[in-house]
């Protein structure tokens, strides 16, 4: 099926112009319907068991272990399974981001441009719960879906933070062994997907991009490690904000250099004579470089929607050269509990949840309410900082009683929970309990988790036989 959708005609120029032969394929692949994917939460199942579950037919994407494509008539984003946790909602280029960062479990990561979180959920579960992820995202309101988004998937080592790279550069230089930054950028690998995306662009809109990158990635530059690495996406097209920011940023980093991606199928090379686009542009073409390092801008990665299932993507990985060790940071200092918030916590914590409960937790205070937070064993301390999330969020102390959050719900693993009200998949209890409606079950009187298929989903209190709904309002279905 092809579709009109409206593409800037300057746009579309600059395509023509730097494809060449190619463009005709390209213009065809932008007027055809987007691709839409899932990834798969391996803190929560594996592949195998979410496969058991799920009703749609679906085809593996190339790039990325636990992602697929779905058919177009799926019902993904209106799935109970989705509010448990189980799957991401992710464009299936992006997912070749966090493939190629390859974050491993006990190292410190930092994704600095993080909501909604498609990337941070998908280095969540690489790092399988172990280290610590910093996730964070400047602007406010965007931080709080991240967050949400952070506490559906069940990530109980990750902090969200709400700061500008510039103040995590002064707080922790050098402290991190994985920095991304999924820079802003002006969309156009978005174009089939966003009407808003095509609205907003003009040239003026890229170049601008491509200056904010840049300072972005000065900032990201100073956090990572000697010998960590830096890696930079973008979902569009624009030379100016891809090769041509890679290049800028090579000339005044010497210390970093570009490191060859996995050889991913669906992956192609950037283009080193892209730097240096548009030709009006004062620097020389590489060729006539002496330096070899513009050559190397062929290490950089790009998806094409004419060549892959996906939309465009463009990612550079920046190895920061060897030598100091990693600047350690001042860790989070655990809260002191009073007896009577432990004796609070312990109340509800012993008979509900099937964990230890976690040894390092802060409480912060506000009015008569305490947040209590589990904190990751290597977390960082945040004073002085826009922290949403300093560690996994248990719930709340008020007036001697705990009241347990969403989060720590969706941070429990299929047998986790000790009091439970399970739902079977397809059941009308499942959609009941999501549209916010209580449910009769017998049982002792107290919190439990109501889980579909053994996964939970959030939490209720039953009362004489009936649970009382406790699903967030916000997240409820209509
Ligand atoms: N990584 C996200 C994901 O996978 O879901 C997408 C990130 S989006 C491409 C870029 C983000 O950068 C936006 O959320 C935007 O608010 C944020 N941003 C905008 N200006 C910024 C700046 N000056 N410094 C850091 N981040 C910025």
């Amino acid at each position: 099926m092809s579709r009109s959708i409206g593409l800037p005609l300057t746009f579309l120029a600059r395509m023509a112009d730097l494809l060449d032969e190619e463009f005709p394929t390209f213009l065809a692949a932008l007027s055809r319907p987007p691709v839409a994917g899932l990834r798969v939460n391996t803190l929560k199942l594996s592949v195998a068991e979410f496969l058991a579950l799920c009703p749609w037919e679906l085809k593996p994407v190339p790039w990325c272990d636990t992602g697929f494509l779905l058919p177009p008539t799926h019902t993904a984003s209106t799935y109970p399974l989705y509010d448990a946790g189980l799957y991401y909602l992710q464009e299936p280029s992006t997912m070749a981001v966090a493939t190629l960062l390859a974050p491993r479990p006990g190292e410190r990561v930092l994704d600095l441009c993080a909501a909604p979180g498609g990337k941070a959920t998908h280095i969540a579960a690489l790092m399988a719960d172990q280290g610590v992820l910093v996730a964070n995202e400047v602007e406010p309101d965007r931080a709080a879906i991240l967050a949400r988004n952070l506490e559906t998937w069940g990530a109980r080592h990750a902090l969200v933070l709400s700061e500008t790279p510039e103040r995590l550069a002064e707080r922790w230089p050098e402290a991190f062994d994985r920095v991304l930054v999924d820079a802003p950028c002006s969309g156009e690998g978005m174009f089939r997907k966003s009407e808003q995306a095509r609205y907003h662009w003009s040239e003026a809109h890229v170049a601008g991009c491509a200056l904010r990158q840049q300072d972005i990635l000065d900032a990201a530059a100073a956090l990572v490690r000697p010998g960590g690495l830096l890696a930079y996406a973008t979902c569009t097209f624009a030379p100016e904000e891809n090769e041509g920011v890679v290049w800028r940023f090579l000339q005044s980093h010497p210390d970093f250099d570009l490191e060859e991606p996995a050889p991913l199928p669906g992956l192609d090379r950037g283009r080193p004579a892209w730097a240096f686009w548009p030709p009006t542009q004062e620097e020389v073409a590489p060729a006539a470089l002496p330096d070899a390092r513009a050559e190397a801008l062929s290490r950089t990665a790009r998806l094409w929607p004419h060549r892959t299932e996906g939309e465009g993507h463009f990612v550079a990985l920046l190895r920061r050269r060897d030598g100091a060790p990693r600047r350690e940071w001042r860790s989070a200092a655990a809260s002191e509990l009073t007896s009577r918030e432990r004796a609070a916590l312990a109340a509800f914590w012993e008979p509900t949840v099937g964990l230890p409960l976690p040894e390092r937790l802060l409480v912060r205070s506000s009015g008569e309410e305490s947040e209590v937070y589990a904190l990751a064993e290597d977390a960082p301390d945040v004073r002085g900082l826009r922290a949403l999330r300093p560690g996994w969020l248990l719930g709340t102390l008020r007036k001697g009683r705990f009241i347990p959050a969403h989060a720590l719900a969706l941070g429990l693993r299929r047998c986790e929970a000790l009091q439970r009200l399970d739902l079977p998949l397809g059941s009308e209890e499942v959609a009941r309990y999501l549209r916010g409606e209580p449910l009769p079950s017998s049982g002792a009187d107290g919190w439990v988790v109501v889980c579909v298929e053994g996964f939970p989903l959030g939490w209720g209190k039953r009362v004489s036989g009936l649970v009382k709904n406790h699903y967030p309002k916000a997240l409820r279905w209509p």
